[in-house]
Parts: C-alpha cells; sequence; structure tokens
C-alpha cells in the first residue's frame, strides 16, 4: 500500500462494535474486565488505551516498525527511549541537535552517569573516534537544524553493525512519508509529533518506532514504567492531523522550493541552506535516502538590521519557535532554539546571528514570498 493511503486510513477500523470511520476518543482511565482473569485487552490507559493504541499502530506501520509508541511530547519519548541506556554507557550523537535533546542529554542524563561525545553531523571519521567500549548507541537527527546538514546514513549504517550499536534517528524533519529510517537499517526512530506528524501547531505529542521485537518490548516496558504517555485527546489530534500528512508536506515542499529560488534572488540574502537547491552541498546525499526535501528552508541576511526589520515587518509569517505546521513560522535560531550553545558551537554549526529559519506552511506561496519581499525591502522604513 502507498504511503498516503496508510495515512489517510490511520486509526481506522479501530471500532468494530460501531463501525465508527473516525478513532473513538476513549476518554477513561481504567477498564473493567470480564471476568477474573479475562482481559479486554485494556486495563489502565497509562499502560494502553484504545485511541492511543489506533496511533501507536499508525507509526508502526508508516515507519515499517514491529510496534510503536506514543508520548506526552517529543521529548518524553526521548527520555523514554535514553532511559534504555544505564550508568556508564556511552553515546555519540551529531552536533546541531535540536535544544531540548542537548539539555536533556547534558543536564539530566548526564546526572545519570550516561555519557556523550558530540560529534560534527558529516565527519564520519570523528563518529568513528568518538567510539569506545562503553558506546552503546549513535543518535543523529535525519537533518540537522537549522542549517539542514544531511548525514552520510550509508557510512553511519556501516559504523553501527561494525561496532554493533544501536542507530537512533530522530526523523521530525522528514517523516515517514519521505524517509524510513528503519527500512535502512536504523534500530529507533524518534518523532516529535508536535511538528509535521500532528501538523496544526494545536498539538504536542512524541511518537517511537522500533523495528526489532524484543528492544520494542524493552521501550513498552520503559513507556508504562516511566508513564510519560500520550493523553487520548492528544492521540485523536496526533492521528486526525496525520491523515492528510501527505498533502501538506507536497504543499509545504512546493512551497519551500519556491521560497528558496526567490530568496537567492535578493541582494539582502546572502546564503540560503535548501536541501531541494540543486547547487546546495546535501542535494545529492539526500536523494539517496528521502524522497523529500524537507519544508524548512533557512537562510543568512546581510546585517543584524535586516534581521530587525524582516521580524517586525513580517505580517502572514508568524515569528515564533516550532514548525511543521500549516501556517509558516519564522525564528532567529541564535537567540532562540540555539541560545543555550555557546558562541563556538553556533559558529560550527552555521548559526549566525543574522541566520533566519523559516518553517514553511501551506499558505498560498505567492502571498508568503509577497509578505518576505516587503519585509526584505530596504525602503529606509523600519530600520
Ligand atoms: C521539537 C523537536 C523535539 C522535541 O519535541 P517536543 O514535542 O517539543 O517535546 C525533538 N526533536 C526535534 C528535531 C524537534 O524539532
Amino acid at each position: 500500500m502507498h504511503i498516503a493511503t496508510i495515512l489517510a486510513h490511520a486509526g481506522l477500523q479501530t471500532d468494530p462494535q460501531t463501525g465508527a470511520i473516525s478513532t473513538p476518543i476513549y476518554q477513561t482511565a481504567t477498564f473493567a474486565h470480564p471476568a477474573i482473569g479475562e482481559s479486554t485487552g485494556f486495563d489502565y490507559s497509562r499502560s494502553s488505551n484504545p485511541t492511543r493504541k489506533a496511533l501507536e499502530d499508525a507509526i508502526a506501520q508508516l515507519e515499517g516498525a514491529h510496534a510503536g509508541f506514543a508520548f506526552a511530547s517529543g521529548l518524553a519519548a526521548l527520555s523514554t527511549v535514553l532511559s534504555l541506556f544505564s550508568s556508564g554507557d556511552h553515546l555519540v550523537v551529531a552536533e546541531g541537535c535540536y535544544g531540548g535533546t542537548y539539555r536533556l542529554l547534558d543536564q539530566i542524563f548526564a546526572r545519570f552517569g550516561i555519557t556523550v561525545t558530540y560529534v560534527p553531523v558529516l565527519d564520519v571519521a570523528a563518529y568513528r573516534a568518538a567510539i569506545t567500549p562503553k558506546t552503546q548507541a549513535i543518535l543523529i537527527e535525519s537533518v540537522s537544524n537549522p542549517c539542514l546538514w544531511v548525514p552520510d546514513y550509508a557510512a553511519l549504517l556501516a559504523l553501527k553493525i561494525e561496532h554493533n550499536l544501536l542507530l537512533l534517528v530522530d526523523n521530525t524533519f522528514l517523516t515517514p512519508y519521505w524517509f524510513r529510517p528503519l527500512e535502512q537499517g536504523a534500530d529507533i526512530v524518534l518523532h516529535s509529533a508536535s511538528k509535521f506528524i500532528a501538523g496544526h501547531n494545536d498539538t504536542i505529542a512524541g511518537l517511537v518506532a522500533v523495528k526489532d521485537v524484543a528492544l520494542a518490548e524493552r521501550v513498552g516496558y520503559l513507556q508504562n514504567a516511566i508513564g510519560a504517555t500520550l493523553g487520548a485527546q492528544d492521540a485523536w489530534l496526533t492521528i486526525r492531523g496525520m491523515k492528510t500528512l501527505a498533502l501538506r508536506l507536497n504543499a509545504q515542499q512546493q512551497n519551500s522550493q519556491r521560497i528558496a529560488e526567490f530568496l537567492q534572488t535578493r541582494t539582502e540574502v546572502r546564503q540560503v541552506f535548501y536541501p531541494g537547491l540543486a547547487h546546495d552541498e546535501n542535494h545529492q546525499r539526500i536523494q539517496q535516502f528521502s524522497s523529500g526535501f524537507g519544508a524548512i528552508v533557512s537562510f543568512e541576511v546581510d546585517s543584524l538590521a535586516t534581521v530587525k526589520r524582516v521580524i517586525s515587518r513580517l505580517k502572514l509569517i508568524s515569528y515564533a519557535e516550532s514548525l511543521g505546521g500549516v501556517e509558516s513560522l519564522i525564528t532567529v535560531p541564535a537567540i532562540q532554539t540555539h541560545a543555550n550553545l555557546s558562541a563556538e558551537v553556533r559558529a560550527q554549526l552555521g548559526v549566525s546571528d543574522t541566520l533566519l529559519r523559516l518553517a514553511v506552511g501551506i499558505e498560498d506561496v505567492t502571498d508568503l514570498i509577497a509578505d518576505l519581499a516587503q519585509a526584505l525591502e530596504t525602503d529606509g522604513v523600519g530600520q
């Protein structure tokens, strides 16, 4: 079956009794048992809930996993997956990961004796050099944030096999519509479903998909033991959003390409980062595994004055964190998403003070371009 079909049918037939087309919201904490020793398959909603299960089954099918798991946020999903590791274990993590991922590793899991070496996204030799006998896993994001660098999957998969490590992929930026890491040999996929998957800037949710049966059992155990699970209402919203993922991503990608091409023509713009551009250094590499280029366009402008002018003058595009929703949003990574990093690390990641990150929505692209054009224009106003 094609992925757009799987998406549209997410959660279908979860209620054979009534035939409800939309997954019912099972807003219940607990479930009655028919008799001693008998179960409906559900007993308590932290452990399992039918609405959440519909979402978990959908992400498992989409990612080609043995099992899926839904959490209260992307970071709840990551916290649970990181709880697979123990004091003394070591992880190799690609630089340029989500800021909350750094915080979780450096401020929380470090206190439990889990150590991390950060390596440049593209530097395969650095990953290799970082591996020690204590290393358990490599954690990468499918595309780095905010400059959209694409890791060398083939090389990292070879490294993972050679050293018997787990490969964990945060696939938030590409989603299973474009990229399915488990099919390539990764072990665990994570998502902030708050972004593209739920897709409407209205829900916080996290998803995990696990390929191996035994590993899935361990993650399922941790999901229940830690208890950071997704509520039924938000599970329903996530399913509801997910159904249109294919349509939304097609539109968002088309808009992104047009906007990236437009930005390149502007004298106020120094550099545009979008893997869909033919000259982008990631253009070839991303096509080796992903059927899409994403819907985030980052660009460097000529001065701090331009940053201020663009942010204050944009009308349609909101100045807000997050990405992946139907509404376009813009951020200044150096003072928002990447503010906690040192100036040195920011420089390594290409996060200059004049970099802007645009999360492209589904609006008509001519309106988006007109909004950007009037905001970039140096006519003396607002300077
Ligand atoms: C937003 C985000 C997260 C965190 O997800 P939340 O749902 O906000 O907890 C993790 N990874 C990436 C790549 C993200 O963009």
